[in-house]
């Protein structure tokens, strides 16, 4: 190769690998929020099922409320009376993960179980997976493709994983919330079930219906909505 073509290809290279990390922090083509001319949002738990999933439950029942839980493999296994109570209540059941490890610490193959592993993997899709902390490795998208998952992210976090009071969190995410969102929340902390009871009243002052994810339905993530979330997700 003649050397003048070395810089033009580095540059190439860098503005290809630039161009790939962040997409994949933007989450450009995963599924985002919904269209925001319903008067819909869906709720969604991630890292459950746990010891709080019965509380959460009874607000849901008491508040008439559907969600979608993101569930792992390893609380699966560790609470399946919880896991058969929120399929019994009509809930959405979709994938975090074989583990909840990051994309970035999981060589190609474990990735490869990771994004494969779904609580209803038997039963017809779509099947949604959602990563650990959102993370995309080079390989996330490709992998989420050939297992035939649809990888489906978020617009508003609850950050329920933070010290504030239930309070303080329903007020910020209400403040955050739109026609068509996506609420990043877990079954987990114990702040939760509180903040939950919160959020639903004021979801519905604002004229705002939950309903499952797949009943949004969600969108894909464009060029603008993107760079949105990189300045300001944290990750679930
Ligand atoms: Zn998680």
């Amino acid at each position: 190769m003649r050397r003048e073509w070395l810089l033009p290809l580095g540059a190439a290279l860098l503005a290809a690998l630039l161009a790939d990390v962040l997409g994949r922090a933007a989450g450009w083509g995963a599924l985002g929020p919904g269209d925001g001319r319903t008067r819909r949002v869906a709720l969604t738990f991630d890292d459950g099922p746990s010891e709080r999933t019965p509380a959460l439950l009874a607000v849901l029942a008491r508040q008439g409320a559907p969600a979608t839980f993101f569930i792992t493999a390893p609380a699966a296994a560790r609470w399946p009376d919880h896991l058969r109570a929120l399929r019994e209540a009509g809930h959405g059941l979709e994938a975090h993960g074989r583990w909840h490890t990051h994309a970035l610490r999981l060589p190609p193959w474990r990735e490869w179980a990771q994004v494969r592993w779904h609580p209803r993997a038997a039963e017809p899709g779509p099947h949604l997976y959602r990563p650990p902390y959102g993370g995309h490795s080079p390989f996330t998208r490709l992998l989420a493709r050939l297992a035939r998952r649809q990888v489906a992210l978020w617009d508003v976090e609850g950050r329920d994983w933070t010290p504030a009071s239930a309070a303080d969190l329903a007020a910020r995410t209400l403040a955050r919330v739109r026609p068509g969102s996506v609420l990043l929340l877990h079954d987990g902390p114990a702040v939760t079930p509180e903040l939950l009871e919160a959020l639903l009243p004021g979801l519905r002052e604002r004229g705002l219906t939950p309903v499952l994810l797949r009943d949004l339905p969600p969108h894909r993530i464009g060029w603008r909505e993107g760079l949105r979330r990189v300045g300001t997700s944290y990750g679930g």
